[in-house]
């Protein structure tokens, strides 16, 4: 993870999610949710710390810190 955290933000993958609820139980600031499909939704991201513990717990890589950047750029390509 980079070290300036200012730049980044939480990005899901909601298709490879299979819904374990882990990210859910250990965010500290509740900001995740289970959709009704069992799909991981970022429900609060005003309350998000970066922190990290979703990414470094989940086993399926459904959720991770990225760069702002390389975030616009990935959706433009999309
Ligand atoms: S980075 Fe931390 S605060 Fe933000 S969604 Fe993940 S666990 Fe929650
Ligand atoms: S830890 Fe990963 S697989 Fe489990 S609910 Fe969260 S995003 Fe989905």
């Amino acid at each position: 993870m980079a070290a300036n955290k200012k730049n980044m933000r939480i990005v899901t993958k909601p298709d490879w999610c299979k819904g374990c609820n882990i990210c859910v139980t250990f965010c500290p600031k509740q900001c995740l949710e289970l959709d009704n499909r069992d799909k991981i939704v970022f429900a609060r991201p005003d309350d998000c710390i970066k922190c990290g513990q979703c990414e470094m717990r989940c086993p399926d890589f459904a959720i991770f810190l990225a760069e702002e950047e390389r975030i616009r750029e990935s959706e433009k390509s999309e």
